[in-house]
């Protein structure tokens, strides 16, 4: 028999986050607990999306609570998932529990999550997001962001400004001497905010100014006019937005160089590691993006960074405070902060 308990925490974030589509101060997310009778207690994390099935904390619990009514079978992470995303289950939702269960089977069998998954440990660097702002903000940014040794080998910078291309290139003007001076990599995320005469212009632009890739150039939709700006490309092409599933990557494996994953997107590990196997058999590069999450799903997504190509899992790092705790930012890597750990290594504060 297996108890379980779910809540919803607020998160508040150091600074509020401005993408293409928006700007976010902080956000409340759902927590989901699920013990066994031996006193093995799994945790999983959901941080709600309109585009992940639950627009807001109050759907999110409504829909995790009916979960819970349907008595869903918790006996193996996999058959769960299958059934739930039969079902229609939101996936931010599926996530929290799919993430729980995980933790659960490898605390069962005291094992690190990676170790269970057959895994190698986690590694890479993560990138350190900067969301779109105006170039005196982004250089003052940087010099907070690096401030008391703090060092983050990567930093990803969010373009697709609604402004226009002008503003992002100024933005980015004003963060690549520093990166430069420092050795710092730059990745940029349009967040699906150009056309595609933008995205062919920037990634030109882009090519000549040390940028290792582009993600989501385009909207999601667009996928179709992905192979206008694959051809001939200056830069890797990563699709964020535009995977969900793994069932999608056929539809454009040859129009992009990569994937970023999400665990609120595919609703959690068992829907992470699928993408990743369809990914390598299209000879695909892979990267693990975050939504707005705590350690508890940043620490599962970590799990899984030993066969992933590119790291973006920093969402904690800019929460005042992180609700949960596992995780350390060690050389630019996020890692468990322990060798003694089973399951993915966060509990909550
Ligand atoms: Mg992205």
């Amino acid at each position: 028999m297996y108890k379980t308990n779910i809540q919803s925490i607020y998160l508040e974030k150091r600074f509020p986050l401005r993408i293409s589509r928006g700007v976010r101060a902080g956000s409340s997310n759902l927590f989901v607990e699920i013990s066994d009778e031996n006193g093995n207690t799994g945790i999983g994390e959901g941080a709600p999306g309109g585009s992940e099935g639950a627009a807001d904390i109050e759907s999110a619990m409504k829909i995790a609570q009916e979960h819970l009514s349907q008595n869903p079978d918790f006996s193996h992470p996999v058959s769960h998932y299958r059934a739930s995303l039969n079902n229609g289950l939101a996936p931010c939702v599926l996530a929290a529990f799919d993430i729980a269960l995980w933790d659960l089977l490898a605390k069962q069998a005291k094992l690190p999550l990676h170790r269970l998954l057959g895994l190698p440990a986690p590694h890479g660097i993560t990138s350190m997001t900067i969301g779109i702002m105006t170039a005196e903000e982004a250089r003052e940014r940087v010099q907070i962001l690096f401030e008391n040794g703090r060092i983050y080998h990567a930093l990803k910078i969010k373009l697709g400004n609604p402004e226009g291309i002008e503003a992002d290139q100024q933005m980015y003007n004003a963060i690549y001497p520093f990166a430069k001076e420092n050795n710092i990599s730059l990745r940029v995320d349009a967040n699906g905010g150009w056309s595609v005469e933008d995205a062919k212009k920037m990634m030109s632009w882009l090519a000549e100014r040390n940028c290792d890739y582009v993600e989501q150039p385009l909207v999601e939709g667009d996928e179709h006019r992905l192979s206008e700006i694959f051809q001939n490309r200056p830069l890797p092409i990563y699709v964020d937005e535009s995977c969900r599933f793994a069932s999608q990557i056929k539809n454009y494996s040859d129009s992009v160089d990569g994937v970023n994953l999400k665990l609120m997107k595919c609703g959690g590990i068992t829907g992470a590691l699928e993408i990743l196997n369809t990914a390598r058999a299209h000879n695909l590069k892979t990267m693990i993006g975050c939504m707005s999450e705590s350690s508890i799903s940043i620490g599962a997504g970590a799990a899984l960074t030993g066969i992933i190509d590119h790291i973006d899992l920093d969402s904690h790092l800019n929460l005042n405070p992180d609700v949960a705790e596992g995780l350390q930012l060690n050389n630019g890597m996020i890692l468990p902060d322990s060798n003694n750990y089973s399951g993915h290594g966060s509990v909550l504060k």
